[in-house]
């Protein structure tokens, strides 16, 4: 088994050549973040008013430093950021699910693009080789977005791009993969699995041949990426990214056991959502990410609200890179809707699903048969919905999945 391609990566950023050395090297840039956020930024001057950087000497220290959060972020992007506005490259609009509350606006100058570039650019070394062809099913279309930045990075490695955007027609989306001579797919879960599922309804010599596939932007379930790697009869690699983060936090390695962090740029810890408390290693928790490298609007102990895990120990692929497993949902709701995707993504046939109201709408690319939902769900635990009933699905809008609300 090879070893994660970001040991090699990390340590050339860092110089660190064990896990010691990388917990001491992430702890010294703290500092420096610490210093330089309460120095160039008035969000940051006034919150971490009571926060002395040499007083961080061990993980444990962490825990003195106050958490950010997505309110404050909304409530005033621009006094977080530690340069110029004119150094802003790119601004990213996130706008909220719900109509309440001002959208997430995160800022980025070139060299915080320059950085996800070169995390791609060697994360995709799991997938790709040199002459390799790559379709990007990610927005791709503005200058800065996660599919531009994406084929900058294979450039770099001498891998060619096909920017196919988000899967807005299942069957279109298929003959692009069928016919662009890709044997590697980066793209959003659901719709990676509608085209799995397209493509298993075809004699098998008018399938596509894909080599590997890389989920990224939503979480998937570990149902998800099972069904994709039969249908396509593939490897399928999970990458967790997060737009805060500039869009790239974890990879997996070839031995598909937890994803690997970017530790040259983000610190990752777990903590109890309801107390705040770190936990330790192998416990699930909310995810708080801090960015450690030195750019536009920096993440101090910012909540993501997303579920996860470190893992702990070393991993079987020999590398110290510290992992995680991105699994377990949002944090409101997430659990319950977490467990669904277990069960609903696990039924052949289905792509997505939509839940509103005590109706479940269950859709494939012909309307899925699921005989033994309501025995699978109750098995799990689940209330089952007062309705069940079942379409088909010819694309998906945006970047976004059927509307579940509990
Ligand atoms: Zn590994």
């Amino acid at each position: 088994m090879r070893r994660s391609v970001l040991e090699p990566w990390i340590r050339a950023r860092t110089g660190c050549g064990s896990r010691e050395e990388l917990d001491r090297w992430q702890l010294e840039r703290l500092r420096q973040v610490l210093d330089r956020a309460k120095e160039c930024s008035p969000f940051y001057r006034e919150h971490l008013r009571a926060v002395r950087s040499e007083d961080v000497s061990n993980r444990a220290d962490l825990e003195g430093i106050p958490f950010t959060t997505a309110e404050q972020l909304r409530a005033g992007p621009q006094s977080w950021l530690c340069c110029p506005a004119s150094q802003v490259e790119r601004i990213v609009t996130l706008k909220t699910s719900g109509t309440a509350g001002a959208p997430k606006r995160v800022f980025f100058a070139q060299e915080d693009q320059e950085r996800t570039v070169d995390f791609f650019a060697h994360g995709m070394g799991e997938l790709v080789s040199p002459g390799d062809r790559v379709l990007i099913l990610m927005p791709g279309q503005q200058p800065g977005s996660v599919g531009d930045l994406l084929e900058k990075s294979l450039a770099r490695m001498g891998v060619q791009a096909v920017q196919g955007g988000p899967v807005a027609d299942i069957r279109a989306g298929y003959d692009l993969l069928r016919t662009s001579g890709c044997g590697c797919a980066v793209g959003i879960p659901v719709q990676v699995l509608g085209l799995a599922e397209y493509g298993a309804q075809l004699p098998p010599k008018q399938r596509a041949r894909v080599k590997s596939v890389l989920l990224s932007a939503d979480a998937a379930h570990p149902a998800l990426i099972r069904r994709v790697g039969e249908l396509l009869d593939c490897q399928v690699f999970n990458h967790f990214g997060m737009t805060e983060m500039g869009f790239g936090v974890a990879v997996e390695c070839s031995a598909h056991q937890g994803c690997h962090i970017r530790e040259n740029d983000i610190l990752v810890e777990v903590i109890d959502p309801s107390t705040g408390e770190s936990l330790p290693d192998g416990q699930p928790g909310e995810l708080v990410f801090t960015t450690l490298d030195p750019r536009a609007m920096p993440f101090i102990r910012y909540r993501t609200g997303d579920m996860g895990t470190l893992l702990p120990g070393a991993c079987p692929c020999g590398s110290f890179v510290r992992r995680m497993l991105p699994w377990g949902g949002r944090l409101v709701g997430g659990g319950r809707l977490w467990a669904l995707d277990g069960v609903l993504l696990a039924c052949p046939g289905v792509v997505d699903y939509a839940l509103e109201e005590g109706t479940l709408t269950l859709y494939g690319v012909i309307p899925p048969e699921p005989e033994n939902i309501h025995r699978a769900l109750a098995e799990a635990g689940i209330p089952v919905p007062e309705r069940i009933r079942t379409r088909t699905i010819a694309g998906f809008s945006g970047t976004g999945m059927q509307k579940r609300s509990l």
